[in-house]
């Protein structure tokens, strides 16, 4: 069969849709990045936002109006908060909720009966990931999450913590890697959760992974700022280990974070990023934050605004708060204008652009490695990400295909929107 995957919202999705692909293609069916020629059609939903939702139902039409020919399967947090919806909507053949996804494979072959064509099964070596143009693989490691974050609907969509075995880990990164791969990141709903239901913790995987792997390139995906391990910073002195860290602030007013029922204060944030710069070399800092969150005074947003500057973030992720039905924030009290979020938003953007130079600005004249990713249509120039996470475009290189190559660059300039470096090759 022709499959045709799709997803929605999160690296975990992300993850769970390059599982997914594997595991028909080691069936013997084809995946296909054309709807039209797909027999079967698979999306993974969100739920994280309003506009999450939105698009999941559009995806979910359009699949079907697009094809109607197709088997459609549904899986992720949409569907699995809103399965009746889902099952009834126009065109769907089954509905796996979240509970379940891990064997989506093995429930949509026997519910829609799938024929399977082992001799036609993809050959090892053949990276689904890089014929589809991607050099990072993103590797679920652990699902749900045992906090309630008051706007979080995901604690709700995905269920309790469950870890997937290090040595099945270790197995997919080495897959991965014999393919071709030469970066993976370590996805989760609360990557900092890992293990706390079979007596492990996310060190001991990490250092597992470094040990017992040799993936080139190892990242971390976002992990909340607690439940580190004490010995988390130490991880770092092994080069494998990438230097970056995508730690979900939400906001910098401890009044807000206290309503938003955060586990970290603005101090012990603080406290986390000095070790972090005391600790790792070139440590580069990312972060999400909500605005608007409800009764957030002009005194609250004024606390984020400089927490934020103080802290310097290498990036922004900026949502406006978005009231997901069944979660504790969807009722609370004194919700900000949108008006007002928006004003918010542009002007925290413009400060995320500011902090966003500054940290380029301090790599000029360094030398570093980039993992060469991809290529704008038009042109010659190459971009990728440095081990801490910052996009390099190479200037014209020629016609020879540097995808998924390693290079060491210079990095001579910054690009004239102030996103991005401009790199010269050094050596190959
Ligand atoms: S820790 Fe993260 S996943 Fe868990 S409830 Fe809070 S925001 Fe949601």
């Amino acid at each position: 069969m022709q499959i045709h995957l799709k997803t929605l919202g999160c690296r975990l999705n992300e993850a769970e849709l390059e599982t997914w692909s594997r595991e028909f293609a080691a069936l013997g069916h084809r995946i296909t990045g054309n709807l039209i020629d797909a027999d079967l059609v698979v999306i993974n939903s969100c739920a994280v936002t309003g506009e999450a939702v939105r698009k999941s139902r559009k995806l979910m039409r359009k699949a079907h109006r697009s094809n109607p020919r197709a088997k459609l399967v549904v899986s992720g947090c949409f569907a699995s908060l809103n399965p009746d919806e889902t099952a009834d909507t126009l065109g769907v053949d089954l509905v796996v909720e979240n509970g379940e996804k891990d064997r989506l494979v093995e429930i949509t072959s026997k519910k829609l009966e799938l024929h399977t064509m082992p001799a036609l099964a993809t050959l090892p070596g053949q990276s689904s990931l890089l014929a589809t143009g991607r050099q990072r693989a993103f590797v679920k490691v652990q699902d749900g999450c045992r906090y309630q974050c008051t706007f979080c609907i995901v604690t709700q969509a995905r269920g309790e913590e469950r870890s997937r075995g290090i040595g099945e880990i270790i197995e997919e990164i080495n897959h991965l890697h014999s393919q071709g791969i030469n970066e993976v990141a370590l996805t989760g709903v609360h990557l900092g959760g890992y293990g706390s239901d079979c007596n492990s913790d996310i060190g001991h995987l990490i250092r597992s992974v470094l040990a017992e792997t040799d993936i080139p390139r190892l990242r971390l995906g976002a992990i909340e700022p607690w439940d580190l391990p004490p010995d988390f910073w130490d991880l770092f002195t092994d080069s494998h280990l990438m230097p970056h860290l995508h730690l979900p602030l939400q906001s910098g007013s401890d009044t807000v974070l206290r309503r938003m029922a955060r586990r970290c204060k603005t101090t012990e944030f603080q406290g986390i990023v000095e070790q972090a710069r005391d600790r790792v070399p070139d440590f580069n800092l990312t972060t999400d934050v909500i605005v608007g969150f409800p009764g957030e005074t002009e005194d609250e947003w004024q606390q984020t605004l400089a927490f934020v500057e103080q802290i310097g973030f290498g990036h922004l992720h900026i949502f406006a708060f978005s009231p997901r039905p069944g979660t504790r924030a969807a009722t609370l009290p004194y919700p900000v204008p949108r008006e007002l979020i928006r004003e918010r938003s542009q002007a925290l953007h413009a400060l995320g652009q500011r902090l966003k130079r500054d940290t380029l600005s301090r790599y000029l004249g360094r030398s570093m490695k980039i993992l060469v990713e991809d290529r704008p249509s038009t042109g010659n120039s190459w971009n990728g990400y440095t081990p801490n996470f910052l996009r390099v475009a190479l200037g014209d290189t020629g016609s020879e295909n540097l995808t998924n190559r390693i290079l060491g660059i210079r990095l001579t300039g910054l690009s004239p929107e102030d996103d991005q470096l401009i790199g010269e090759i050094e050596q190959t």
